[in-house]
């Protein structure tokens, strides 16, 4: 089968990172000789979140980072966990693995984590931010707000992939841009959904139950994006929305599920950032540009949110 297109993988689109987060942490030894400390909780048995965890332990390991596996046995004593490492001036970033409860008492715990030490940046200031597209965290502009690290990993994979176009004024660079995204979940759907249309792109939000638009209106006349129900979900609707996409981005946590390749356009962009293939193999016919995983994008925003705390604490110590 021809295949016009082609496969771009994760590490080569992180490798700039990598790159200019080793240095950092490198510039950083006058103030962390040993390396920045990220703690991870893991209370959740999950051989899943095991493994990731073991591979953000090698990745931020192999930049200079320390990383620490913190196992709690028993789930109710999360909280307290997250307080001392909250309390403790060794740590600079803590991250915990989900679901814990898999109720909103993960929310809760998501809360619970300092604001100055959320590597992920689950904090409500910082979705509430993103959410407003305000970028900076005080009046001055001077510490930058964090963002949520697996939607910001998305927005870096558009900029690499040439999506973003340089020569519009930042902030509209995505404009005439169309983009479906099949994952309304707010640790990655509804904030990434947000993101892009902040920056100008019309986008279809696409979750079992309902289609959304989210834009920032005719001319980009507003200065953040607003959201219209397009209706049930269905085949049909979704069809129409790729017809002419630019981008198709899925998220589907599911192995039995298969975008349907016939619904995509000659020339679309297509990104996975399900830990399962949301795409078959068919896709490579179709896309211009193919993205399977991200998980490695992921995580160097994780360890760039982490140099960003850093310095914002430093900003605000030098005050
Ligand atoms: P979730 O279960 O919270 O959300 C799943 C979303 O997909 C929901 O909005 C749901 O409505 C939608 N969905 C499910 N089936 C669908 C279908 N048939 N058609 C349309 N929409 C459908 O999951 P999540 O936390 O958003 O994670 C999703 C996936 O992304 C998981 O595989 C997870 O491991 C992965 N993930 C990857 C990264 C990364 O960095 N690559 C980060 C976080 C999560």
């Amino acid at each position: 089968v021809a295949k016009p297109g082609i496969t771009v993988l994760a590490s080569k689109i992180s490798k700039e990172y990598v790159d200019e987060i080793t240095k950092k942490v490198e510039a950083l030894k006058s103030i962390r000789p040993e390396g920045p400390l990220l703690v991870g909780f893991l209370a959740n048995g999950d051989p899943a979140a095991e493994m990731y965890a073991s591979w953000t332990k090698k990745t931020s390991e192999s930049m200079g980072f320390r990383y620490e596996l913190r196992r709690v046995d028993e789930k109710d004593f999360l909280e307290e966990a997250i307080i001392e490492a909250n309390r403790d001036d060794a740590v600079d970033g803590i991250m915990v693995y989900y679901p814990i409860f898999g109720n909103a008492q993960d929310q809760y715990l998501q809360q619970v984590v300092a604001r100055e030490k959320d590597v992920e940046g689950l904090n409500h200031v910082y979705y509430q931010n993103m959410y407003h597209n305000i970028r900076y965290l005080d009046n001055e502009k001077q510490l930058k707000s964090i963002l949520p690290c697996t939607p910001l990993a998305i927005v870096k994979i558009l900029e690499y992939l040439k999506i973003y176009n340089t020569l519009l004024p930042e902030g509209n660079r995505l404009y005439g841009k169309k983009v479906v995204i099949v994952n309304r979940s707010e640790i990655v759907g509804r904030p990434l959904a947000a993101l892009l249309a902040n920056d100008g792109a019309i986008v279809f939000s696409v979750d079992v139950n309902n289609v959304q638009k989210f834009t920032r209106g005719e001319s980009l006349k507003f200065i953040k994006h607003h959201v219209e129900d397009l209706g049930p979900y269905s085949e049909d609707l979704l069809k129409q929305c790729c017809a002419d996409a630019d981008v198709i981005i899925t998220g589907v946590p599911s192995p039995k599920y298969k975008f349907p390749t016939e619904y995509v356009r000659d020339g679309t962009v297509c990104i996975n950032f399900s830990s399962e293939k949301n795409f078959d193999d068919s896709i490579k016919t179709k896309a211009s540009l193919y993205v399977p995983m991200t998980g490695k994008v992921t995580i160097s925003m994780l360890l760039r949110n982490m140099l960003r705390l850093i310095e914002n604490a430093e900003k605000v110590k030098a005050k």
